[in-house]
């Protein structure tokens, strides 16, 4: 089937990444799949001025914490979705940044595979890319930075996790930026980690709300991560950077962070 065709009279499945925040960031593909849901079943990161491309018929159901889904949410959607997709709705499955990272759209895209749903993905912006554009830092530079890695720092229960000190190596010795997302509520663990790899003095840059007209942003070394976390009560949705292409952020930017939210620069 055209990737870009979006049958409104079969029921199907298509995960859809909203992006970072800002509703300009929304694919065209984004955009089209939206107005053709019967449908749509929205994250908590997603923000909902992307429902202004629905059409007004279309059924909308807040899913995740927001949408108050009991202590199983993610069987609960997937069962809703498979559910829906059956009795022959366009189902459109919103999702904050990018489906396939650290959104569960593999599990997802597994179950309805296997309930025998048609489902297809359209790409978002990745809440780490933005975060990093935002401060016009790239992620890679021929100087500063090889690659790239995209590291969660929350774990499924009964996971022990990253290891952040191998991790911290690889990058040091690979010459990477880290990009690490859910990392709010374990920046402890994280920074106690990366010290065993990565000199202290190693820039780092946490933004909050990246791409809203709310972000915000602190940068500080690895050595400072914590408490620049606190200092300027940080906190989720948040995204941390660490690595040298951050070298390139100006002195001022680095000096404090402005009160108002428009001082920041935040990406076009
Ligand atoms: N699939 C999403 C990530 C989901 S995990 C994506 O591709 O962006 C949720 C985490 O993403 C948050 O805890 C936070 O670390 C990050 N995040 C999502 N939106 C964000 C935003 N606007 N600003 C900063 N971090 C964000």
């Amino acid at each position: 089937m055209n990737a870009t065709a979006f049958p409104p009279s079969r029921g199907s499945v298509t995960l859809v990444g909203a992006g970072p925040g800002d509703p300009e960031l929304l694919t065209l593909k984004a955009v089209k799949a939206i107005a053709s849901a019967t449908v749509l079943l929205v994250d908590d990161l997603v923000n909902d001025a992307v429902l202004a491309h629905a059409r007004p018929e279309a059924r909308i159901i807040h899913v995740g914490k927001r949408g108050g889904c009991a202590s199983t949410p993610q069987a609960f959607i997937e069962k809703l979705m498979v559910q829906q997709a059956l009795t022959g709705e366009t189902v459109v499955r919103l999702k904050g940044g990018d489906p396939f990272i650290f959104g569960r759209g593999g599990e997802e895209v597994e179950h309805l595979r296997a309930a025998g749903v048609a489902v297809q993905v359209v790409n978002g912006i990745t809440a780490g890319l933005a975060a990093v554009t935002s401060l016009q830092v790239p992620l890679t530079h021929r100087e500063h930075a090889h690659g790239v890695v995209f590291v969660t720092g929350h774990a499924k229960p009964g996971d022990p996790g990253t290891d952040w000190a191998a991790l911290a190596q690889c990058a040091h010795q690979a010459r990477l930026t880290l990009v690490i997302y859910m990392g709010i509520s374990s920046a402890a663990d994280i920074q106690q980690g990366l010290l065993q790899g990565l000199p202290a003095h190693t820039p780092v840059a946490i933004v909050q709300h990246a791409s809203l007209p709310q972000q915000r942003h602190a940068q500080a070394t690895l050595g400072e991560l914590c408490d620049t976390l606190s200092v300027h009560r940080l906190g989720s949705p948040s995204i941390i950077v660490v690595g040298d292409v951050l070298q390139g952020l100006a002195a001022a930017q680095s000096a404090s962070m402005a009160a108002e939210p428009d001082a920041w620069p935040v990406a076009a």
